[in-house]
């Protein structure tokens, strides 16, 4: 049995500890929604507030050069890339996740002019499927998409001459499962295809080594385990061998070789702003400057180790439970496959959800049937994946779906 003090002598000897001080938590709440929403760093309130009081209320217009507001997409992306494996000069901070896939889409299929096809999986992000949706009704009929679990069960059979594009997310929002990031670009592009990876469950927590496994595009939000705050901007990476080849369907002003030239005609500039649409948030991008400070200070293989300790401790303390026996694990319990997050489908999942959610403990659930807890390594700790399992057993055993409060539906679960 692993008891509670088992997890504090974890707590003891772990090399992220110091992490957790570098953000505001709310008093007696375990937070296990970091993969929806990451919680404050200590440093961005003041950090954004600069931002605010300084570099707007002071320095107005002549922040864009002397804040350096200008730069800041290539300039935070070059330091998100270190987290996935991205020399400098592939990656922008900007716009959303889905804006970018939009963007990856038409950008790979005009590079693939002959091929009609986008891999993708039903079990995706939906906002991932929506977009392929828009993607391919702007080109016409000849254009469709191949879902794996709708059109076949295995990936390989799915990637043939037809494919312009594969889009998957490494991590499955709601399993945690991973996707062999290195075996499928191979298999894509050994049929000529290009791979979009959508990197918003794993970044931050999973490192990851897109130049070298030859990854075509990716993109990711900030918000989740990298901790940049609610909306803030988004990623996009391009191989630095596509850039110059491949046009990009937003063509806006901040991706123009002469912005301040106000010329009549678009002409994209070169390198990776060419990704670039028009003016970025300013101050949600100082939140992802002040998250990304938070990530210099440990090495990103030391959160990927707690990550997988924090879920395989939580799967034990639930296996070693009664509870077990009406919990379906849906997280794969080899800790190489799985992302920072534990799943288990139970048909009253929403109410003890939201019964755990009244004890202090945030996790979130997925319908129709899933319970969703996210282990963010910078600011759990071991005791607290204890206690929340306690919360989960309390709720179980009150049977908290016979009490009407528990089974209201919110807007947002
Ligand atoms: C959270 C998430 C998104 C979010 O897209 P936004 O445009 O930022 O709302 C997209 N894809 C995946 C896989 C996600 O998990």
């Amino acid at each position: 049995m692993i008891t509670r003090n088992d997890c504090e002598k974890m707590d003891a000897t772990d090399p992220m500890a110091a992490v957790r001080d570098l953000f505001t938590l709310p008093e007696g709440e375990i937070y296990l929604d970091g993969n929806s929403l990451g919680a404050l760093p200590k440093a961005a309130p003041a950090r954004i507030a600069k931002a605010v009081e300084q570099e707007w209320g002071v320095d107005l217009i002549r922040s864009w050069g002397k804040a350096e507001w200008f730069t800041m997409p290539e300039r935070l992306g070059d330091r998100l890339g270190r987290l996935i494996g991205a020399a400098e000069g592939q990656i922008v901070v900007c716009d959303s996740t889905s804006i970018n896939i939009y963007k990856a889409l038409h950008a790979a299929m005009a590079a693939r002019p002959d091929r009609k096809v986008i891999v993708s999986e039903t079990a995706s992000f939906p906002t991932d499927l929506y977009m392929i949706e828009g993607a391919l009704a702007g080109q016409g009929k000849a254009y469709s998409s191949r879902l794996l679990g709708r059109d076949g069960d295995d990936i390989a059979e799915l990637i043939d001459g037809d494919v312009a594009a594969v889009l998957l997310s490494n991590v499955d929002y709601k399993t945690g499962a991973l996707h062999d990031m290195e075996r499928i670009t191979k298999l894509a592009h050994d049929a000529g295809a290009m791979v979009i990876w959508d990197l918003c469950h794993s970044a931050g927590v999973i490192p990851m080594e897109l130049d070298r496994i030859g990854a075509d595009f990716a993109v990711g939000c900030t918000y989740k385990y990298l901790n940049a705050g609610p909306g803030a901007p988004a990623f996009i990476y391009v191989a630095t061998r596509h850039q110059e080849g491949t046009t990009q369907p937003l063509s806006g002003w901040w991706g123009h070789a002469a912005p301040f030239a106000f010329e009549t005609g678009y002409r994209p500039t070169s390198g990776i702003r060419r990704f670039l649409c028009g003016t970025q948030p300013i101050l949600s991008m100082t939140g992802v400057e002040t998250a990304l400070d938070v990530f210099d200070t440990f090495d990103i293989k030391d959160a990927r180790t707690k990550s997988q300790k924090l879920t395989g401790l939580f799967m034990d303390l639930v296996a070693q439970s009664e509870i077990c026996n009406v919990l379906r694990p849906i997280s794969p319990r080899e800790d190489a496959i799985r992302g920072s997050q534990v799943s288990y489908a139970f048909k009253n999942g929403y109410p003890v959800v939201k019964a755990m959610i009244e004890k202090g403990v945030v996790g979130d659930f997925r319908a129709p049937d899933v319970m969703r807890f996210g282990f963010a390594p910078c600011y759990l700790r071991y005791v607290d994946v204890f206690d929340a399992v306690a919360a989960l057993e309390d709720a179980l055993t009150r049977e908290v779906w016979n009490i009407a409060k528990y089974c209201e539906m919110e807007a947002v679960t």
